[in-house]
């Protein structure tokens, strides 16, 4: 039996672990989970086991005494919660600053920046209170200008997320930037924003994980939910290949990997886009120094189509950017050849350092370019978190606390309306990769012209 999504199924491997950084640097936190082999009932199901569903159940079982289940389709931190670039930063919406503004007005804006500081702080209170080792580094964000148009942009940006937003936002110049951070073909000056810092994100799913079963979750890793249907009763039957199981509220956390065929309700409604990573070996200081590279602060630019960048604990150097358009494996290969090609027009001097990880998985856009965190209108029992646009470190984890809350508490928190409910169907949803296609060449023109 298989559950129809957008891509190539060799994008969803789940009995495969992406051969990731994190994943070989990560094996001594394990997670005790196992299968579910037999029919069981409890209050809350959540399926899937990313910071959504993870965030969610420890928040329900810690906070709220609930009794729920998490069925996951691999192993703990498979998902792109296991695999992305360890950015616990503000963003989360498909539109920043200027067209964020302007498309939602400054007061709903301020209003969901405010909880994506708290988002932020969100993750170190949970690493801190339950004992996770993030290997947490850097205390702000750069965004690099790539040409001197961009970083007029740039500065207008700062100035909205300082006055109008809120945020603690500063302009480097060129010269600042390349005396305090880097220096690269691609820089002509910088914003830096916090709060923001970098992790080791399986560590950290591993740890969400792990805190969640102490605190009274139970785990079931290797079980996807192949069928979604109600009793008569009104109690959901979740049924993977080894069991079944019997649930009052379910909560639906796939993101970017979501089997839109399972519940009729959230087909449609999302855009999973490929995002993919590379990782060099660990750089010699005469290397670092060939391009000035003096921070741990991660780093994004400010193209449409962006990269992004850090400097690892082991002097590694992980670059990222967006992926092909099919999800198979030769438009794998094609991606990382890009992304390569990329980083070494950046940073010529590193045209020869080896790449030792390679690595890629699905983030999740909406319609209404913001995430989704809500409750389905025509089924009460059903919770859903999904759409961070690449940015799910903090929105995922705060979006689960949030669900975790309502469903806890039974009242609905005070959320930003740009997250509140669905995003609407996306006309002729079939022809979804046709769009992205045209919306991919689109940007780049527009990047590619400054
Ligand atoms: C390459 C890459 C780089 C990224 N970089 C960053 C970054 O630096 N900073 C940042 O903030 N965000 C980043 N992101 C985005 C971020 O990782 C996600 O937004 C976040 O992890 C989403 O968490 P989640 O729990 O909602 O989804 P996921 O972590 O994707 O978890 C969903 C889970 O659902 C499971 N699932 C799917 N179908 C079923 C089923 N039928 N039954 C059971 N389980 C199922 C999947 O196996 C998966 O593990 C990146 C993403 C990628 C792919």
């Amino acid at each position: 039996m298989s559950v129809k999504r957008l891509y190539d199924d060799n994008l969803y491997q789940f009995d495969r672990p992406q051969p990731s950084y994190w994943e070989a640097t990560a094996s001594e936190v394990g997670v005790t989970a196992s299968p579910l082999t037999s029919s069981e009932s409890c209050d809350v199901a959540i399926i899937g086991g990313g910071y959504t569903g993870l965030s969610a159940a420890l928040h329900l079982a810690r906070d709220h005494d609930i009794d729920v289940r998490v069925l996951e389709a691999g192993h703990f931190g498979w998902g792109a919660s296991g695999r992305n670039g360890g950015f616990c930063t503000m963003g989360g919406t498909g539109v920043h600053g200027r067209e964020l503004i302007k498309l939602f007005g400054a007061e709903k804006a301020r209003d969901y920046y405010r909880s994506q500081v708290e988002a932020v702080e969100l993750v170190r209170e949970i690493a801190g209170d339950e004992g996770i080792d993030i290997l947490a580094q850097g205390n702000a964000e750069v965004e690099v200008a790539h040409t001197a148009k961009a970083f007029e942009g740039v500065k207008t940006d700062c100035k909205l997320l300082r006055g109008t937003l809120g945020i603690d936002a500063e302009i480097l110049s060129a010269d600042e930037v390349r005396e305090r951070y880097y220096d690269s073909t691609e820089q002509f000056g910088a914003m830096i924003s916090r709060p923001t810092f970098g992790l080791h994100p399986l560590r950290y799913c591993r740890g969400l994980a792990n805190a969640a079963a102490r605190r009274g979750a139970t785990l079931h890793e290797r079980s996807e939910v192949l069928e979604w249907s109600k009793a008569a009763d009104g109690a959901h039957l979740l049924v993977t290949a080894g069991g079944t199981l019997n649930a009052r509220r379910v909560l639906f956390a796939t993101n970017g990997f979501m089997p839109e065929g399972l519940y009729p309700g959230f087909y449609g409604r999302t855009m999973p886009v490929v995002s993919a990573i590379v990782v060099t070996r660990p750089l010699t200081g005469a290397e670092k120094l060939a391009h000035r590279w003096q921070t741990e602060d991660p780093v994004i630019n400010a193209r449409r189509i962006l990269n992004y960048y850090r400097l690892l604990p082991d002097d590694r150097f992980l670059f990222g950017g967006r992926g092909h358009t099919k999800g198979h494996v030769q438009g794998e290969a094609d991606t990382y050849n890009d992304i390569i090609a990329t980083m070494h027009r950046m940073w010529p001097e590193w045209s020869g350092v080896d790449i030792d990880y390679r690595w890629h998985g699905l983030i999740c856009m909406t319609s209404k370019r913001c995430p989704a965190v809500g409750r389905l209108q025509d089924d009460p029992g059903v919770w859903f978190g999904h759409g961070y646009h690449g940015n799910g470190v903090n929105t995922a984890t705060w979006a689960g606390k949030q669900l975790a809350d309502w469903i806890g508490t039974g009242s609905e928190p005070q959320l930003p309306e740009l997250v509140r409910g669905l995003g609407r169907k996306y006309p002729l949803a079939r022809m979804r990769l046709k769009y992205l296609r045209l919306g991919i060449a689109i940007s780049g023109w527009l990047d590619r012209r400054g």
